[in-house]
């Protein structure tokens, strides 16, 4: 019986006698935003970790959050984080919070260890001026996402808007419209069309807060999916961006597997393909691209 390791390594070996190993083409711009490798490395450099709480999942990809609880730090989830005694020490994510929420942290905690990304405080900083503007603040995003949460928490007058489908004539004099970082930005133009369309009487603002690894990445993605038909797309189930990466995909007309390491690969997915594309959101570490890209290089195209 051969172990996972050998029988890839076979795999391989036959492929290469073939001469037909799968062809990986590679997204330009792919895997960890410097927003979630800045994160990574003041949570690697915070000595005594089993003093600090993370408030929410430090970034949304499991390999990342194993490491950090084999660490010693005390991995709250994001649904309990409010219900969970935190230690005395707190980790604010790359996702950021409100400034009511870090008040409240601040009066229990004696340290926070803040990592939020700074691209993120541009979506805080830009609702503030809206509303300081009168303006209705429309934003464009996922209501569930931690990060759009801490945005709204300290709005006064908000909607969140998921997709085209959901905008109405808000009947307002004033609308300020931005985008949770993430939101690709098809869906934000989408968006934004059917409000001008709808609130023709309003004055509008729009201020791009979409985040340049976010853009960077679904232009890459668009131009992969011009060479392949199908594209790998590794990262976490509850990491937003990588399923909008899939997502797009999809809209694209390419077809789209999503896995978060290369466990989840299933061979019967390449056959009769001589290429495939390789993508990964901006939760998803080097290592776990790098071992779902050995693994499929492994499998031949079956013809
Ligand atoms: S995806 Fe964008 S906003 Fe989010 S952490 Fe990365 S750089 Fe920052």
């Amino acid at each position: 019986m051969l172990c996972v390791a050998e029988h890839f390594a076979a795999q391989r070996y036959a492929a290469e006698t073939r001469g037909n190993a799968m062809k990986i083409i590679r997204a330009e711009f792919m895997g960890l935003c410097f927003g979630v490798r800045d994160a990574l490395t003041i949570a690697r450099e915070t000595a005594a970790p089993e003093s600090v709480s993370i408030y929410g999942e430090l970034v949304h990809n499991p390999t990342i959050q194993g490491e950090l609880a084999s660490r010693g730090f005390r991995v709250v989830g994001e649904k309990h984080r409010d219900s969970t005694q935190l230690t005395n020490r707190v980790m604010v994510t790359a996702h950021g919070i409100s400034q009511k929420r870090l008040a409240i942290l601040s009066s229990h905690a004696s340290e926070i260890i803040d990592t939020t990304c700074p691209l993120v405080r541009r979506v805080h900083e830009a609702t503030q001026t809206l509303e300081r503007e009168n303006r209705l603040v429309i934003l464009i995003g996922r209501r569930n996402h931690v990060e759009v949460q801490g945005i709204v928490e300290d709005l006064s007058r908000y909607i969140v808007v998921e997709s085209p489908d959901e905008v109405i004539d808000w009947k307002e004099a004033a609308l300020g419209i931005v985008s949770q970082s993430t939101t690709t930005p098809d869906l934000a133009q989408r968006c934004l069309a059917r409000i001008l369309e709808l609130n023709s009487q309003a004055d509008v603002r729009y201020i791009d807060t979409i985040c340049r690894p976010t853009r960077q990445r679904q232009q890459a993605l668009e131009a992969l999916c011009r060479s392949v038909s199908m594209v790998i797309v590794v990262g976490g189930k509850h990491s937003n961006n990588t399923r909008q990466l899939a997502e797009r995909c999809s809209e694209l007309g390419c077809r789209a597997v999503q896995v978060e390491s290369a466990q989840d690969l299933m061979e019967e997915w390449f056959a009769g393909l001589e290429t495939v594309g390789l993508t990964a959101g901006t939760s998803t570490p080097d290592g776990t691209i790098e071992e779902v890209a050995r693994v499929v290089s492994t499998f031949g195209c079956i013809a």
